[in-house]
């Protein structure tokens, strides 16, 4: 029993932590919570056998799984849908338990990962082909799209519940099968979330978690196998090069949702009170750690001064804490790897002439927490301009004109989120047109929903998740010609 946890809450963690043991698999790793370092149990280590297993069972499901009607496979998707509405509670507090970020927040993440299963359960409905105008009297020209077979998904901790279940059910309703590795610091919200998609009715095969301390060799075997046919990759863009390698010999299919350098970029005419809103919410979601969270935060130079007093003002009694504790709104950090990142990029910008007007250091409570830590005077130069942050550390830059902050938005690599505080029509036009990224939020905060193409530009990643785009991603075209007619 876990002492800050329904009896809900410990009877789901009991039950996950039943299933994730496996009985074929004698390895095992340990799962702790970033709160407080404490031991939450141990999960089944897995290599390269048990995903081979896997990939075998998917392969075995693949053509019973595709056969089925769109129908067929919507019913049992929406039954896992309800499965995890009716648990969203207990899977929000072991997601809290093993990630750190506040109950509300987990509650919230499991409410929109679940919107996808439901959405892609209505959409796979309505994966049209084409009948394309013939070339000639006797021939028909038609397009079919089918499910591409075997998927394998590597999904990151910072969403360990919504990041899965925006790969599986477009997977699902387009009739693919697939094999997902977890991050190794967040497996039970996995675990969790198959153990309810076996209670749903997929059929054996269909839907496999192979969860692994070591990346490596189950990654090894996913890309190297030529029975999965396409990649769907959520993560840092150096692990994503390695596995776009990895999948050139077997001509893989990818989609890669990748690292970004989210500017977010205020002009003198903006709602101010909004900006400051967008940015506390952009920048301290999950502690800052998500891919799409604000990195640079360029302030034009009439309002700077009020901006940066107001942003002030919101952050200076953000609470910090377990997100098991009742008010917290900043979780700590994942691990000490992160801490020890974030500290350093504050620290370069110090030592290069930006000033701390907030925080600038590890948070007094210790361990994986840090200081919600206000930066100005921030410059390109500076690591953490190009560098993303993942942790709440809101970084200020100046700007004269429309054509300089363009410039500095684009001055990256990346290209995931972008967002555009004014109220100038011709503005959002000219400068959401002219930002290199593949989200532009002008004047909101940009809430992924199923409905939605999330994805990013340049080396953010390939591909699209959500949206009809997010289904086309698993799906082959196939032209069949008819002759002879
Ligand atoms: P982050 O920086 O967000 O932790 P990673 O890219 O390291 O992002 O992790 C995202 C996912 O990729 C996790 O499931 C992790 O286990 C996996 N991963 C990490 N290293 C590798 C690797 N070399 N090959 C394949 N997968 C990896």
């Amino acid at each position: 029993m876990h002492p800050d946890l329904s009896p809900a809450g410990n009877a789901l963690l009991a039950r996950t932590l039943a299933y994730g043991k496996r009985a074929d698999v004698a390895a095992t790793f340990a799962v702790h919570n970033p709160a407080d370092g404490s031991f939450i149990g141990d999960v089944a280590d897995m290599g390269a056998p048990e995903t081979q297993r896997a990939i075998d069972a998917a392969k075995a499901a693949f053509p019973a799984w595709a056969a089925r009607t769109a129908r067929e496979r919507a019913d049992i998707l929406r039954a896992w849908f309800r499965l995890i509405l009716e648990n969203q509670e207990a899977l929000a507090e072991i997601l809290t338990l093993e990630q750190g970020k506040p109950r509300a927040e987990a509650l919230g993440e499991i409410v929109f990962g679940a919107n996808f299963i439901e959405w892609f359960a209505e959409e796979g409905k309505r994966l049209y082909g084409d009948i394309v105008p013939t070339h000639a009297p006797d021939k028909r020209c038609l397009v079919l799209k089918q499910p591409i077979g075997v998927v394998g998904a590597i999904t990151p901790w910072n969403f360990p519940s919504s990041m899965i279940t925006r790969k599986v059910s477009p997977a699902l309703a387009a009739g693919c099968t697939i094999v997902v590795k977890p991050a190794e610091d967040t497996p039970l919200s996995a675990i969790a979330l198959q153990l309810l998609a076996e209670e749903a009715g997929f059929p054996e095969g269909v839907m496999n978690i192979v969860t692994a301390k070591r990346a490596e060799a189950v990654a090894g075997v996913l890309t190297a196998s030529p029975d999965v046919r396409k990649l769907s990759f959520t993560g840092s863009t150096r692990v994503g090069k390695i596995l776009m390698r990895q999948c050139a010999d077997t001509v893989k299919k990818l989609s890669l949702e990748l690292g970004g350098n989210s500017p977010f970029i205020v002009f003198d005419d903006a709602d101010l009170d909004a900006a400051v809103a967008g940015a506390m919410a952009t920048k301290f979601r999950n502690a800052g750690q998500a891919c799409v969270a604000t990195n640079r935060i360029y302030v034009q130079s009439g309002v700077r001064a009020a901006f940066v007093e107001k942003l002030r003002a919101a952050m200076e009694d953000l609470p910090v804490g377990p997100g098991l504790e009742a008010d917290t709104r900043i979780g700590p950090l994942i691990n000490p790897a992160a801490v020890a990142k974030v500290q350093e990029l504050v620290g370069d910008a110090l030592g290069k002439g930006a000033e701390a007007v907030l925080g600038g250091t590890p948070h007094p409570r210790g361990g994986l927490f840090f200081a919600p830590t206000l930066l100005v005077d921030v410059r390109a130069d500076m690591a953490i301009a190009s560098t993303e942050i993942f942790g709440p550390v809101a970084a200020v830059y100046g700007f004269e004109t429309e054509a300089e902050v363009i410039a500095a938005a684009n001055d990256t690599p990346y290209g995931l989120a972008a967002f555009l505080w004014t109220r100038d029509i011709g503005r959002v036009f000219r400068v959401g047109e002219a930002l290199e990224y593949g989200m532009v939020a002008v004047n909101e905060t940009l809430t992924s929903n199923p409905a939605t193409p999330f994805g990013g530009v340049k080396e953010s990643g390939l591909g699209r998740e959500g949206s009809r785009y997010g289904l086309e991603d698993f799906v082959e075209i196939k032209y069949l010609a008819l002759g002879g007619i």
